[in-house]
């Protein structure tokens, strides 16, 4: 990587504000290295090479003009193609949205770019953010960086991708079941899944809207601290965005872990976590010692049923908002010329893929009034319980520390054929989307030459333990320094 492609967005922002470099320079670099990894890696949908020079240009004469350029001034930055960007087409991973272009940016990109950033694309993604592989993108599949043989996570691994290779010093993911933290660890960034109502989905396609939430990837936790200090907060256009105070998070990183109490589940991780991955884990919690942290042994009695009632509570929402592609009002649309029920009909069988079928198809059914009760109620209940194992675990301590993945990254095709096997990539994921709490996968160290992440989950709002202890973590280690052998 050149001095700019393997920055941290702290660093390119600070040295454009002192007009050290352009951000046109900066913009030039990644967008020639995406050039250049592209036929590789395949991590984008489309690059917005002109848009983003256009940008660049414009922060250059702001700070000529000794105007306040931003934060993030000059920050190459991808977003997740979930996200919408005025004028620039939104496909979802799906066929269904091919053709589509928004009239509306969403509240995520307006704030990025309002700091300064500059968008050079929209990312590779599972269709409609189902998924752990990027296997089910209706375009392409992208490689992970470590090892091109492997999938870089999903559903946002074209976003992980693209900050592990260089391509973005930062991105934009969402997290519905783990689709940040999962393809974080497996790329070897760092990513981070908000807590349920920090950050606006205004301009985000919903998959499961009491779930998903919007979150960064970056190479370091003092990134992802700032990138946060920029999204967070409350936005009129989305009602469950919450009105609580943004922490200025870069300024309160302290560098050490002293007092902090990190709580381990191990009787939850008895599930089969890879050797390698378990070692590291160890050794990361061993560090965190060395950091002033004291671990302690917590219980989530209920966190076995999380795969489980994710696939009843997130199929029975996607079916309903999926209900809206109807060929229609939207994308692609395939005529029957009979009449409009044969237009819906062929256009969503053409339009949607396998496994976005499956899960309208599972959705539809555990919604339906013989089964709600069996399926869909009792599996609110569960997510209560759920929700008060955290409670009660982050009562006796300030974080709860898991391996994001219960294994590296694994090969293409390796778990195709048998959808459960996929789904349990998430089992240390998605107890939170659940409990709506906010967790941290951080690089902590390598399996056979492939990344492995460190899961850090927090009360709600209180991102800052995590940023805290994840940059001792980091203070204190290497991992997120390496870069992928890429040539
Ligand atoms: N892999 C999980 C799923 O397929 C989570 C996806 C996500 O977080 N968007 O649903």
């Amino acid at each position: 990587m050149s001095d700019a492609t393997a920055a941290t967005a702290a660093g390119i922002a600070r040295r454009v504000n002192a007009r050290e470099v352009s951000a046109v320079d900066v913009a030039r670099e990644h967008l020639d290295r995406i050039a250049r990894l592209e036929p590789q890696i395949d991590a984008f949908l489309h690059v917005t090479a002109e848009r983003a020079l256009a940008r660049a240009r414009a922060v250059d004469e702001a700070i000529a003009a000794g105007k306040p350029a931003g934060r993030l001034a000059g920050v190459p930055v991808a977003i997740k193609d979930l996200l919408d960007l005025e004028g620039v087409p939104t496909t979802c991973g799906s066929r269904v949205l091919e053709g589509y272009r928004p009239p509306f940016t969403a509240t995520v990109v307006e704030r990025l770019e309002a700091a300064g950033a500059i968008v050079v694309g929209k990312t590779n993604m599972d269709e409609f953010a189902m998924g752990s592989s990027n296997e089910n993108s209706a375009y392409k599949p992208t490689r992970n960086p470590w090892d091109l043989t492997r999938v870089p996570g999903g559903s946002s691994g074209g976003s992980a991708a693209a900050v592990a290779a260089g391509m973005a010093a930062l991105s934009l993911g969402s997290d519905t079941g783990g689709s940040i933290r999962q393809p974080a660890a497996l790329c070897g960034v760092v990513g981070l899944k908000p807590t349920y109502g920090r950050v606006s989905r205004y301009g985000l396609v919903a998959f499961a809207s009491s779930l998903d939430q919007v979150g960064p990837f970056t190479r370091t936790v003092e990134d992802s601290a700032l990138a946060a200090a920029v999204l967070f907060g409350r936005d009129e256009r989305d009602a469950t965005s919450a009105d609580r105070e943004v922490p200025d998070f870069p300024a309160a990183l302290t560098g050490d872990a002293k007092g902090l109490r990190i709580g381990v589940p191990w009787s939850f991780l008895e599930k089969g976590v890879d050797a390698p991955v378990l070692a590291s884990f160890r050794e990361a919690l061993t560090t965190l010692e060395s950091a002033g942290a004291q671990v302690v042994d917590v219980q989530l009695p209920h966190a076995g049923h999380a795969i489980a009632t994710y696939y009843i509570v997130a199929t029975a929402e996607a079916s309903s908002n999926l209900a809206r592609y109807d060929g229609v009002r939207y994308g692609l649309r395939v005529d029957a010329g009979r009449d409009l029920r044969e237009t819906y009909g062929r256009t969503r069988d053409r339009g949607f893929g396998p496994e976005v079928k499956r899960r309208i198809i599972l959705g539809t059914f555990v919604l339906s009034s013989g089964y709600y009760d069996a399926y869909y109620r009792r599996a609110q209940k569960v997510r209560t319980l759920i929700r008060q194992d955290f409670e009660r675990a982050l009562g006796a301590c300030d974080v709860v520390a898991t391996p994001t993945t219960p294994s590296a990254a694994f090969r293409f095709g390796e778990k195709t054929a048998d959808p459960l096997a996929m789904y349990l990539a998430d089992i240390f994921t998605v107890p939170a989307n659940l409990a709506g709490i906010p967790g941290l996968s951080v690089p902590c160290g390598f399996g056979d030459g492939l990344p492995v992440g460190l899961q850090l989950l927090g009360r709600a709002f209180d991102e800052a333990a995590l940023f805290r202890a994840g940059h001792a973590y980091q203070k204190l280690t290497r991992h997120h320094l390496q870069a992928p052998p890429l040539r």
